[in-house]
């Protein structure tokens, strides 16, 4: 987008506006052509053990194989679901084709691994992720404990509904819960406690900081005691250099994830790695401290 940068501020042409409200609404008509074609797939990133580069999860990322324009990035299409209420039928069909990914890795015979799936606040404030969930797991023949929910802190703290009463009946099905880009909301110790999240994935602005800055060490290592304390284990997101896992590796950061390890890749490529395992060569993690 073009702006204007004036001393501190932004100014955004006003034209621009227009043209982003144009695009939403085409947006918008595509994506329900799209869900009638069903032409959204979904790409898994690998999780790995900070301490032995064991692949320990991965995260299900929707794709939108537009038939003209190509691949549309999540980031242009998720707030325009989100706005116009596609997003809960978008969100239905996202679990349902992880349950059939499971299904058939199961079938091939493969040790699962648990999958994290996003969900928006919106599709949160609906109130049934739960009853989506459960149709989805019973379809397949999958246990809840292969499934991962990642929540943003806004989406917890919303007040549309029940936020505690959902999140209990999520977990009940053996489904474990992740706050995901955590630090860039205002959710407080007692609410993570309160609404027993099982882990937290620290946002990637903060990761991006590590080795640049000493604030950088200094949150993630607040973080790290914080969700330690409270029983809750920790994914870096966005982990990109060696430094930044070196790092990680040496606070005692849980679980890493980002394009240093792979990048998100198609279904028939995460076979490959699942069958790998070990997808980084790591030597023994330096526990010094980087903090002094
Ligand atoms: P997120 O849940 O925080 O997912 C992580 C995003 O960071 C993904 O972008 C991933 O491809 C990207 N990423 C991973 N490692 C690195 C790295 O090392 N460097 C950089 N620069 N980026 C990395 P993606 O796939 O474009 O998704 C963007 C966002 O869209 C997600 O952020 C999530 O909020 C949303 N999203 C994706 N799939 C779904 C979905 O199925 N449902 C919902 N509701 N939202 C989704
Ligand atoms: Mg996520
Ligand atoms: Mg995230
Ligand atoms: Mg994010």
């Amino acid at each position: 987008a073009v702006k204007v940068a004036g001393k501190g501020h932004h100014r955004f042409y006003q034209p621009e506006l227009f043209e982003v409200i144009r695009q939403r609404r085409d947006i918008e008509q595509n994506l329900v052509a799209a869900l009638e074609e069903d032409q959204f797939t979904v790409y898994y990133q690998p999780r790995v053990d900070a301490l032995t580069g064991e692949m320990c999860s991965m995260e299900a990322l929707v794709r939108w194989i537009h038939p003209q324009q190509g691949m549309v990035p999540p980031l242009e299409f998720i707030p325009v679901a989100e706005s116009s209420g596609l997003i809960a039928q978008l969100g239905a069909r996202v679990i349902d084709m992880v349950c059939q990914q499971l299904a058939q890795w199961k079938s091939l015979g493969l040790e699962l691994l648990p999958v994290s799936i996003n969900v928006s606040a919106h599709q949160f404030g609906r109130g049934d992720v739960d009853r989506v969930l459960a149709v989805a797991l019973a379809r397949y023949g999958i246990e809840g404990r292969w499934i991962e929910v990642e929540i943003t802190e806004s989406a917890m703290m919303g007040d549309q509904n029940d936020a505690l009463g959902q999140l209990a009946a999520i977990r009940s099905q053996g489904v474990r819960l992740l706050v995901d880009d955590f630090g860039t909301g205002y959710s407080s110790l007692s609410q993570l406690q309160k609404f027993a999240m099982d882990g937290l994935k620290i946002d990637r602005a903060f990761t991006l900081e590590l080795g640049k800055s000493k604030q950088g060490e200094v949150f993630i290592r607040a973080i790290l005691s914080m969700a330690h304390a409270l029983g809750m284990s920790v994914v870096a997101e966005g982990v990109e250099t060696v430094q930044q896992l070196e790092i990680l590796r040496a606070l005692q950061c849980n679980e890493v994830q980002g394009y240093l390890i792979s990048r998100p890749v198609p279904a028939e490529q995460m076979l490959e790695l699942m069958r790998k395992r070990f997808l980084i060569d790591l030597p023994e993690p330096v526990l010094a401290s980087y903090c002094a």
